[in-house]
């Protein structure tokens, strides 16, 4: 264990200091220390889980529940126009803490917020269909 896998976790039991912004019985958010734009925002489950899909249930719908209320809350605290949020799994996905957290990041008029890099491809048709049923199959 290292010390970034339990900070979020440190963090969010009050024994590291944070700007702390909402907490309930599994969530906690804070404002991130190294903010893309102003009012950057992470919530995050009490608990640690790694990545996304291996968040209970629970703890999913608890965030599910939190996030829009804390996005609202940071769009009326900034008065930023739009905003992204953003949830990295993985360190190829640019996952730095492993600890499940998701990013609401303001983005305004001047540009700061998450850089918009967008490149799309096109879908192949001739595999979607057997690719949508075989993450459908995972699910059933
Ligand atoms: P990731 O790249 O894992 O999706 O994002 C990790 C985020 O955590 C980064 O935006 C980084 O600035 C933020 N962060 C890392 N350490 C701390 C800390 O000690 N306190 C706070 N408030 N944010 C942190």
């Amino acid at each position: 264990m290292s010390d970034l896998d339990t900070l979020f976790e440190r963090i969010a039991r009050g024994e590291i200091p944070s700007y702390r912004v909402y907490e309930d019985e599994h969530i906690f958010a804070f404002l991130d220390i190294n903010p893309l734009s102003r009012g950057h925002t992470l919530v995050i489950p009490r608990v640690r889980y790694e990545r996304l899909e291996e968040l209970p249930e629970e703890v999913g719908a608890a965030l599910g529940r939190a996030l829009p209320r804390i996005a609202a809350a940071v769009i009326r605290a900034t008065g930023a126009p739009a905003y992204n949020v953003l949830q990295n799994n993985g360190r190829g996905a640019g996952q730095a803490i492993p600890h499940v957290h998701f990013h609401i990041i303001p983005r305004y008029a001047d540009g700061s917020g998450l850089p918009h890099h967008w490149p799309a491809r096109t879908l192949d048709k001739s595999e979607a269909p057997q690719l949508a049923q075989r993450i459908a199959g995972f699910l059933a």
